[in-house]
């Protein structure tokens, strides 16, 4: 009865180390270059006199960008391609 329970809890003590074999989703995500929050949907901007790209997410975009002349705009980036 004592062994028993011991192959029991060996058993059950396999299985929490293995569970279901699941394919692990990679999300891709990237951080804002502002407030550096990771989003799914960045803006590729340039804003300033650097000349520099980089990314920002939908709500730095509406800071950086009402009245900015040196406000341009690259390109979309989605972290879930579509097909
Ligand atoms: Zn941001």
């Amino acid at each position: 009865m004592f062994r028993c329970a011991v192959f029991r809890s060996v058993v059950s003590a396999a299985r929490i180390k293995n569970p279901h074999k699941m394919p692990i989703k990679r999300i891709r995500t990237k951080p804002c270059d502002r407030c550096k929050e990771t989003n799914d949907v960045l803006y590729r901007v340039r804003i300033d006199e650097s000349q520099r790209w980089i990314f920002v997410c939908p709500s730095c975009l509406e800071q950086v960008k009402p009245g900015n002349p040196l406000y341009q705009y690259g390109g979309t980036w989605k972290s879930k391609k579509r097909h």
